[in-house]
């Protein structure tokens, strides 16, 4: 299997291709087509077995045909001023949950990678960075928000800043370590989207090990679910 049977948008296979990726890794092959299908996802794999891209390349593929139409509202970039306290707020497509400030860079990085030359626009918070700046970032439109779970509550809990409303993915990266550092609360306030309606968000939960505590995440807030043990 090779990436250019997988029918991706043109400018995901180009991304794909610059990024230097030539084959699917075993996680990929069985990502693409199950999140292209709509179904929500566990995943159980390791760090290096390429779980980032499984699951980043099937979603923004599908948001990419809709980019034009569905890319967040952005503020008018003539008009823009760095610091300036406009109201304005970031209204994400995708929300990626991960346990480190490293990791969520990390995702940052490759995201970026594969929105080139889109209309999607991928932001990261964590927490010790300067709330301030990342408030700035989000004010300049964000599709894709990537995070660590204490930093996107405050966001959460500031609606001026962030709304769920527009919601449509959630990645749970990592969980078994989220779930281990006592993270259970938030994601479930994360997963749970706000305002959003019910049934309109696809999750996806990837973990290296499958604990209970992981597997009764997986039980409250997964639908349609394909497990997958490697
Ligand atoms: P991850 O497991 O997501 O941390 O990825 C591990 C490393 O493998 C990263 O440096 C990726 O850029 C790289 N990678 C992911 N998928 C592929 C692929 N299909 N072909 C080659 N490299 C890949």
């Amino acid at each position: 299997a090779k990436f250019d049977d997988a029918g991706l948008h043109p400018a995901m296979l180009k991304n794909v291709e610059l990024a230097g990726y030539k084959t699917p890794t075993p996680i990929q092959r069985y990502c693409l087509p199950a999140i292209h299908l709509g179904y929500d996802v566990i995943g159980i794999a390791q760090t290096g077995s390429g779980k980032t891209a499984a699951y980043l390349i099937p979603i923004l593929n599908k948001l990419m045909g809709k980019a034009k139409k569905l890319a967040a509202p952005r503020p008018n970039p003539a008009t823009f001023q760095e610091g300036v306290d406009v109201p304005f707020r970031a209204e994400p497509l995708v929300i990626i949950v991960v346990p480190t400030r490293e990791l969520a860079v990390q995702i940052f990085n490759e995201a970026r990678k594969f929105c080139y030359r889109t209309m999607l626009r991928p932001c990261v918070v964590y927490g010790g960075g300067a709330l301030r700046d990342q408030k700035e970032q989000l004010r300049k439109g964000c599709d894709i928000l990537i995070g660590t779970p204490g930093r996107l509550i405050d966001f959460i809990d500031r609606p001026e800043n962030l709304t769920l409303r527009r919601v449509r993915y959630m990645v749970i990266d990592e969980a078994d370590e989220l779930l281990a550092d006592d993270w259970k609360d938030e994601l479930t306030k994360i997963m749970s989207g706000g305002e959003q309606e019910e049934g309109n968000i696809n999750y996806m939960l990837f973990s290296a090990t499958f604990p209970k505590a992981f597997r009764d995440l997986a039980q409250t807030h997964l639908a349609e679910t394909h497990v997958r043990l490697r």
